[in-house]
């Protein structure tokens, strides 16, 4: 009862690029989610609906889902790549000390490209802020003395 699509051979053409019964799968249980989670955590979500999936098949999955422009791929600090189903351009905020990642609810700052503009000779194409702290959690266990 499994369908098996073309393996192997795997040509990754933009217009050819399907929603099979796993993206969709993956793409729902992103969906519920403001985790920003990694591959392995989104295998781990996946699990319970699809059983048989691999973590490598859910990372390939996760790859294909940026490229149709359904989900995107976070440039943040920090070991792990991260996924976001929220498309529009918008920043984070980071944990230093778990690695928890939220959305900075501040509008984008388009004024700061048009600022630089002239004022380098490179063309820009955009840019990357991320905000780091705390989390509620991190902060609470934080003492402010370190004895032991
Ligand atoms: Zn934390
Ligand atoms: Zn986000």
């Amino acid at each position: 009862m499994q369908t098996c699509r073309v393996r192997g051979k795997n040509l990754l053409q933009k217009k050819n690029i399907r929603m099979t019964k796993q993206r969709k799968v993956i793409l729902e249980e992103l969906r519920k989610q403001h985790t920003h989670p990694s591959a392995d955590e989104v295998y781990r979500m996946v699990r319970h609906r699809l059983p048989r999936i691999s973590l490598g098949t859910v990372y390939r999955n996760l790859e294909v889902l940026v490229q149709m422009g359904e989900i995107q791929k976070l440039e943040l600090s920090g070991s792990l790549k991260r996924f976001d189903w929220d498309t529009n351009k918008h920043y984070h905020i980071r944990c230093v000390h778990c690695d928890r990642v939220d959305d900075a609810p501040i509008a984008p700052l388009n004024q700061l490209e048009n600022e630089l503009y002239g004022a380098t000779v490179f063309e820009i194409i955009g840019h990357n802020l991320e905000f780091k702290g705390l989390c509620p959690e991190c902060s609470e266990n934080a003492t402010p003395d370190h004895a032991g």
